[in-house]
């Protein structure tokens, strides 16, 4: 197995591992030394999380006079892609924020496409759009928050057991279920993928 990662020059305290998925739309870690301090998932297909974005966003552009996203948003209450990135993200980077020194790590998109290549569950032409702005709103807040973004093009973070690093795909049980297969460490399986994430980053940073 070979990770390429560039190592960094700077030394995190945390790291915010970001998992993308389809079940949960994205799944955050983080990770300080070697505790898992806070997980937070975020679910796409519930209607309730989707309407308050819808609201929230809707709010927040008219107080902000932004006419253009408000004009746009009228009737397309059915594309609501942009309104839950939107939501996430920022949660993702208050997250973040909560920690000393925080630097959010995410997969490649190039890595999320080979991966969602092959689930016949959903449309990945869809789903890879929809990531790449999650990831690019991601980026914007965080920059204005002055939290680095980097990226991991790793293999098998679904597969690897974040508790001992035994890769088999037998350790994933199904969609949301992770048991490994050597140590026997059970975990949802979005959240094992968000540490295992963070966890190869830190492998290619200095010690
Ligand atoms: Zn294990």
């Amino acid at each position: 197995m070979k990770y390429e990662v560039d190592k960094p020059h700077y030394q995190p305290r945390t790291i915010i591992g970001v998992d993308l998925g389809v079940s949960k739309l994205a799944t955050a870690s983080a990770l300080s030394k070697d505790a898992v301090s806070k997980v937070n998932f975020f679910d796409g297909s519930e209607l309730r999380f989707k309407r308050k974005c819808y609201k929230r966003s809707l709010s927040e552009w008219q107080s902000n006079g932004n006419d253009a996203m408000v004009r746009r948003s009228k009737g397309k209450i059915s594309n609501l892609s942009t309104y839950l990135n939107h939501c996430i993200s920022k949660e993702i980077v208050s997250l973040a924020e909560q920690y000393p020194n925080p630097v959010i790590v995410m997969e490649s998109l190039k890595g999320i496409r080979e991966r969602i290549k092959y689930s016949k569950r959903m449309n990945a032409e869809l789903h890879s759009w929809s990531f790449a702005q999650l990831q690019s709103f991601i980026e914007y807040k965080a920059m204005e928050k002055g939290i680095r973004v980097e990226y991991v093009n790793a293999k098998n973070t679904s597969r690897m057991c974040s508790n001992c690093g035994h890769t088999h795909k037998s350790n994933r049980k199904d969609q949301t279920h992770f048991k490994c297969s050597e140590c026997g460490y059970e975990a949802n399986s979005d959240f094992n993928a968000s540490v295992n994430i963070a966890k190869v980053f830190r492998e290619g940073a200095p010690t």
